[in-house]
């Protein structure tokens, strides 16, 4: 048994196989051969490993040629690798006697080498690690045939192992296939882990690495609660860990009782209660779990779940089943945030040095108008099967807001004059989630009919920590005091204007956080679907008054860790979970 540690992003416990992705994106085959194809299938090693014996000649001849031999020594040593006998036998022993796939006995044998050379005091030894990596991209490569198989059309149910995968691989993972997925990179605010929460997916990712130790069918827990991963649990873990599925499923069940009831305090203040969503697919859900509305649409998942660019047809589409599906209850429709994070089949963008200060979101849309214009059209054609509103991302300066409104009223004029009725009255409104919209929000709050914080990239520019990045995920938190007095600014300066404000980043989804949020007088949530109940209990479990005291306590506070220690000691005492 072997327990990793990583940041849980999405919660509950998935018990499974693995299905080991590798760093280059190939899914090693799940199943053993037969008997009969044995033969067949060391025939087909031994074409792979020549081919890979003469692609290693040609290099090794290049790199003398360009640099001289001294470079293409390197060459020589995985020439002389790939045709050690030992390896061949090796192979050979696991295809014939335990009938793996000749991809898998490759990738097992030469990551076990490469693991026992990392693990060598000398340098030069550790780095031949490297060498071995590349002998077994090289053979898969063959074996495999350069074929990536699609993370959608998976046979069996499995647990998705990951160097990373990105938010466009995420968006086309079968949910119903897929029981949970870890992910050696990533941090807490990526994409990737939103997208794992709205796909009710339990998740860890940041665990460092770990696929070197992994292979495909090894038995695995996903602890999506507390960032644990368990690789070939004993008997004992595995049965405490069924029990804990149990409980979970029961739980959710006495959640979902709260379902018809009001979201209110316990003195009966009335609290908005809405979803974040990133495809129509999951409007079901939101009803299901009692969503007022949507209060956040990401429509970038257009773009990122297909291998083509949407049309505005498409676009319209999306748009109007969620709509319809939401019978009047508002429908907020965030235009394109798309960024180098989350490009997927294309690049609207050159290289970028830092992706999350670039050309992003509504800079993006700004420099192109025909995308932009594709969507607003769109939005607002489907707006009469509902009730939307049109929401700007990452907006900086006033110029942008101003931009952004005036090609949303030139695009409603050209329907109009096309004769499309498209209600005028549509709420328009911005996320705050620049520290700069913030300083300037009292003039933001003059053109807009609402803002939504958006505490995910709020955090990441306050704090300047890549939200998605291991490295510095120690570092990132909403519930920092920088950020706190930054919601707290916005918030009281919504207030005073009598302009409607909510949080649709992660932490309002979180209980302990939303605890503080109540009292710092947020009245509107956006939560990922799951997150629905939970926050609606504890709602109903707290007066404003105890919240308002809470929120005083921590605006005095001067660490993360102190807020989150306090928070977390709040949301015990004032709505304590039950296990009956
Ligand atoms: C946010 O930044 O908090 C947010 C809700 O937007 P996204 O996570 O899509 O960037
Ligand atoms: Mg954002």
């Amino acid at each position: 048994m072997q327990v990793l540690q990583g940041i849980a992003v999405s919660p509950g416990i998935a018990i499974g196989e693995a299905l080991v992705v590798d760093t280059e994106g190939f899914i090693l085959p799940q199943h053993r051969i037969a008997h009969s194809e044995v033969d067949a299938e060391l025939a087909r090693l031994d074409l792979a490993m020549e081919a890979v014996a003469d692609d290693i000649g040609r290099d090794r001849e290049s790199v003398a040629e360009q640099l001289g031999d001294e470079y293409a020594a390197i060459f020589s040593a995985h020439q002389q690798m790939m045709c050690d006998p030992h390896l061949r036998t090796r192979l050979e022993a696991l295809i014939r006697e335990n009938l793996c796939p000749p991809e898998v006995a490759v990738a097992k044998t030469l990551r076990g080498y490469a693991r026992k050379f990392q693990q060598m005091d000398n340098a030069y030894l550790a780095e031949r690690a490297h060498d071995l990596r590349d002998l077994e991209q090289r053979l898969l490569d063959y074996l495999m045939a350069r074929q990536r198989p699609s993370l959608s059309k998976l046979t069996d149910p499995a647990i998705i192992l990951a160097h990373d995968l990105t938010p466009s691989q995420t968006a086309k993972l079968d949910r119903h296939k897929v029981l949970g997925f870890v992910t050696e990179a990533g941090g807490e605010g990526g994409h990737t882990a939103i997208l794992a929460k709205g796909l009710e997916i339990p998740a860890v990712v940041g665990v460092g690495q770990m696929l070197v130790n992994v292979v495909c069918g090894s038995h695995l827990i996903v602890d999506g609660d507390q960032g644990t991963v368990i690789i070939k649990p004993d008997a004992a873990t595995l049965s405490s860990y069924q029990e804990k599925c149990e409980q979970h499923r029961s739980r959710s069940l006495r959640l979902q009782q709260l379902r018809d009831l009001p979201c209110e305090t316990r003195d009966g203040t009335r609290i908005q209660l809405l979803a974040n969503i990133e495809f129509p697919q999951e409007v079901p859900t939101c009803i299901e779990r009692g969503a007022g509305g949507i209060g956040l649409y990401r429509t970038e998942f257009l773009y990122l779940g297909s291998d083509t660019e949407p049309t505005e047809e498409t676009h319209y589409q999306a748009y109007r089943e969620v709509l319809q599906a939401m019978q009047q209850r508002p429908v907020v429709i965030r235009t394109l945030d798309l960024g180098a994070d989350k490009m997927g089949y294309a690049s609207l963008v050159a290289d970028e040095h830092n992706p999350f200060l670039g050309l992003r979101s509504i800079r993006l849309s700004l420099r192109n108008l025909d995308l932009f214009r594709t969507q607003l059209r769109a939005i607002l054609r489907a707006s009469p099967f509902g009730s939307a509103r049109i929401m700007f991302p990452l907006v900086t300066t006033l110029l942008e807001l101003r931009q952004a409104k005036l090609l949303l009223r030139e695009t409603m004029e050209d329907l109009q004059d096309e004769g499309h009725s498209i209600p005028t009255d549509i709420p328009i409104g911005m996320m705050v989630e620049v520290p700069a919209a913030v300083m300037m929000i009292d003039h933001f709050l003059r053109e807009v009919d609402f803002v939504s914080i958006g505490t995910n990239d709020l955090t990441q520019y306050t704090l300047a920590v890549d939200r998605s990045n291991k490295e510095v995920a120690d570092l990132y938190h909403a519930c920092d005091p920088a950020v706190i007095k930054l919601i707290d600014m916005t918030l009281k300066a919504a207030r005073a204007a009598n302009i409607p404000a909510n949080v649709c980043g992660q932490m309002s989804g979180t209980p302990h956080l939303a605890l503080l949020l109540l009292g710092l007088g947020l009245r509107g949530f956006s939560v990922p679907p799951a997150a629905i109940p939970e926050i609606k209990r504890i709602c109903r479990s707290v007066t404003l008054d105890q919240c308002e005291t809470v929120a005083a306590h921590v605006l005095e506070m001067e660490s993360a860790r102190e807020v989150d220690n306090y928070l977390q000691e709040q949301l015990r005492q004032l709505a304590p979970q039950t296990n009956t």
